[in-house]
């Protein structure tokens, strides 16, 4: 066990989601029952008490979530963990650029010195657990768009933003460009900031998102080209498109919600005369403007919490948490608004036998899937974040 235990680790131990994904086996015990696995974490979980916090992100199975100390979105996760006196271990059941956040926030200079030095380790159960979105936009794409840019408008004058769905090195690059993170509870206001400080935004990684923001503050559409990574020259624009822009937008989305249609949404119509339709607004344009409601993931909560018992709804968001809804509200009617399976597939592959190896690996000495963000790249991003932390 001892040699391959050391191999699976050099395999793991991956420093950036811009890295190609490994193909590694799985842990030995895989094919172990559920309640075996359960039982061997919660055994790892005893003897560490309050010095292990277990995240559990919404879109997470329940097998995982029913272990999980706390659960939420990746930075209400990441600043609890943060905040926690007695965490030394967090292991992050989301995807890479969480856990990146997690190490950001719980190891910043405050912390560090408040605990003599000790950092905070941050594992992801699975390595290969990336998000598509972050990948779309690669610090090097962005560094060789906004050298471009510069022979079309003047770069100073651009606020650079990042979604919180985006790599380290993307955030420490909006950091440096006096740029700001932004979540989907609080786009809004961080366009807002933005404006104040330039002519136009650079939106990052995720089109969508960007895209239905700038529209709910009157931003003609018109004034938001896509940037594509890939086209040969100005991302697929003219030199006039973008001296004329106001949002920028990068051709990037994600690949869960990018799946619901308008289509989706007219048949629960016409089945359901009374549904709701409620969003999330990485959803694509044609979606998000014909929806009753639309928000973050906290946002969706809360509405379907709050409605009068018996009030139907159609869900676009990740699959995971709308089964969850249902079965937490037996009192709502409650359907996925779409008839294919959207779920987070690389989420999906933190299951019980990787969080058991993990902790294990852990209890043993020999930790796997640590995720330590390069100190440059942290600093800057955590510019970024609290430039975005300082609004709220
Ligand atoms: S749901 Fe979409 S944005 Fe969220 S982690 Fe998965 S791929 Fe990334």
């Amino acid at each position: 066990m001892g040699a391959d235990k050391k191999h699976s680790i050099a395999r793991f131990l991956m420093p950036t989601t811009s890295d190609p994904l490994p193909t590694y086996a799985l842990p030995p015990f895989k094919e172990s029952e559920n309640a075996e696995l359960s039982a061997r974490i919660e055994a790892v979980r005893q003897k560490w008490g309050e010095r292990l916090v277990i995240l559990g992100h919404h879109y997470q199975q329940d097998e995982v979530i029913a272990h999980s100390d706390l659960r939420g979105d990746s930075l209400g996760l990441s600043q609890k963990a943060a905040a926690s006196e007695h965490c030394r271990v967090i292991a992050f059941c989301g995807v890479h650029f969480m856990a990146e956040t997690a190490d950001i926030l719980a190891n910043r200079p405050e912390k560090l010195q408040d605990r003599g030095g000790e950092r905070v380790s941050v594992l992801l159960p699975d390595m290969a657990a990336g998000c598509s979105m972050a990948d779309m936009a690669e610090v090097d794409q962005v560094e060789a768009a906004w050298s471009e840019l510069s022979e079309h408008v003047d770069t100073k004058k651009i606020v650079p933003v990042t979604y919180i769905n985006s790599a380290a090195s993307l955030k420490a690059f909006c950091g440096r460009h006096g740029g700001i993170v932004c979540t989907s509870s609080n786009a809004e206001s961080v366009l807002r900031w933005a404006f104040e400080r330039g002519d136009r935004v650079f939106f990052f990684p995720d089109q969508h998102l960007g895209r239905n923001t700038a529209m709910s503050m009157g931003i003609d559409p018109a004034e938001m080209p896509v940037w594509d990574p890939y086209a040969d020259f100005g991302g697929g624009n003219e030199a006039a498109e973008l001296q004329q822009s106001r949002v920028l937008l990068w051709k990037g989305h994600c690949s869960v919600h990018q799946m619901f249609t308008a289509a989706h949404v007219a048949q629960f119509r016409q089945q359901y005369p009374q549904i709701k339709i409620l969003v999330h607004p990485e959803c694509p344009r044609e979606v998000y403007e014909i929806a009753d409601e639309a928000g973050s993931t906290a946002k969706i909560i809360d509405v379907v919490r709050q409605a009068p018992a018996g009030t139907q709804w159609a869900i676009g968001t990740e699959l995971h948490l709308v089964n969850r809804l249902k079965q937490e509200h037996p009192e709502q009617e409650i359907h996925f608004l779409s008839p294919v399976v959207c779920m987070c597939a690389t989420m999906y592959r933190i299951d019980l036998a990787h969080l058991c190896w993990t902790l294990e690996n852990l209890d043993a000495g020999t930790p796997v899937g640590t995720i330590e963000v390069d100190p440059e790249i942290a600093r800057w991003s955590l510019v970024a974040l609290e430039r975005m932390l300082e609004l709220s």
